[in-house]
């Protein structure tokens, strides 16, 4: 499964959040951390659609897909220098998909700052500047290597020029997912090295009420991380949320203005990061989301069920989720000619409630 790895500065709310997290967590997983083991939270994608299907045909059980979330405790300064469990750290930040920063937004004269002031922008560049140096690293082993490849004809000079940009943009002491679009940066040629700052960032703001109830303030630190995506949550009142019925829940998220956690957001988010999508499935027994690679053909995604569906596949009986819904069922849906047939080719589209014919 894909993970996203926590990361950020130290007092910042990231055990607070990922204790919400693991508080969360749906299923036991076995992740090949060997030495410091940090904690997975897994946690549900929320989709009311799953609530819909379940009514629509009666299904017992109702199963959302899920994002999981690797807790990254403690990156400091000078990480990057493999000192003490620097290497651990960066090890576990290679291993996962992607990096959700957490940054601190909120005030609160009792929680030390490390630097002494809450300065959001400041402290995503200290953590940033270090998986930079870390990039930066990467490529002052490899690119001595690509030229001589390059020279002795072993290899094409567009690779050692793709190095050649990403060390530019490290350089300047941007991160390479940030330059991903405005550089053109060769992201194929570059996956080799596996650079740190690759890997897709979300900006999780740690935030208090004066952040989460000024959308002007929340609009500059978008910009700020543009093209990443930024999430805002209380990690505190995530922590307290966590502990409460369903019902109780909604009302203080409702007191607090807000009409779905952080969790959720983070969840929507970070699965949206890792360039996932889901498809429908739905009987009497179970409503089912299941997850698949943005852009996967019709037997990738019956694969995901079971490999024979893949190799089996014949074809996909689809309805898109809102013609379901407007026709009430899916005999009502098939009489309305809303049912289609797709076959090997067919792009997978979110939304779409899907029952997979195959032979084994
Ligand atoms: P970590 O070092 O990044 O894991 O940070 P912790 O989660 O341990 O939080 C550090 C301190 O800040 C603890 O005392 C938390 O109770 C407090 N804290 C965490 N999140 C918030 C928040 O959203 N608001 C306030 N006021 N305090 C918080």
């Amino acid at each position: 499964a894909l993970t996203i790895g926590i990361v950020g500065l130290p007092n910042v709310g990231k055990s607070t959040l990922f204790n919400a997290l693991t508080r969360q967590t749906v299923l036991a997983a076995n992740y090949p951390f060997a030495t410091i083991e940090p904690n997975v939270g897994v946690v549900n994608l929320p989709d009311s659609r799953l609530d819909t299907l379940a009514g629509i045909f009666g299904s017992q059980k109702i199963l959302p897909a899920t994002v999981s979330f690797v807790d990254i405790a403690g990156i400091v300064k000078g990480a990057s220098e493999g000192e003490g469990l620097g290497n651990q750290f960066l090890a576990n930040i290679r291993e996962s998909h992607a990096i959700a920063q957490v940054v601190r937004a909120f005030d609160d004269p009792d929680v030390v700052h490390v630097d002494g002031a809450v300065n959001p922008a400041s402290d995503m560049e200290t953590i940033n500047t270090e998986l930079i140096l870390a990039d930066l690293q990467t490529l002052e082993k490899a690119i001595p290597r690509v030229e001589k490849e390059v020279k002795g004809k072993k290899r094409e000079a567009a690779e050692l020029a793709a190095l050649q940009a990403a060390q530019a943009v490290l350089e300047r002491g941007d991160t390479i997912f940030s330059a991903i679009e405005s550089e053109g940066l060769d992201m194929e040629r570059l996956r080799e090295v596996s650079l740190l700052t690759a890997k897709p960032f979300i900006y999780v703001f740690n935030a208090d009420d004066g952040v989460l109830g000024d959308a002007t303030k929340q609009q500059e630190l978008r910009d700020l991380v543009a093209p990443a995506d930024a999430v805002f949550l209380d990690a505190k009142l995530e922590s307290d949320l966590v502990e409460l019925d369903e019902e109780e829940a909604r009302e203080m998220l409702e007191m607090n203005g807000q009409d779905e956690s952080g969790l959720d957001q983070l969840a929507r988010t970070g699965f949206h990061t890792l360039g996932l999508q889901t498809y429908l499935t739905a009987g009497p027994k179970e409503a089912r989301a299941w997850t698949i690679n943005k852009g996967d053909t019709a037997p990738k995604a019956a694969g995901v069920i079971h490999t024979d569906f893949e190799r089996g596949f014949i074809k996909a009986e689809i309805v898109s989720f809102d013609d379901l819904v407007a026709a009430g069922s899916m005999a009502e849906a098939k009489a309305a000619g809303k049912v289609r047939m797709e076959g090997k080719e067919y792009v997978m589209q979110d939304g779409d409630v899907v029952e997979f014919r195959f032979a084994v």
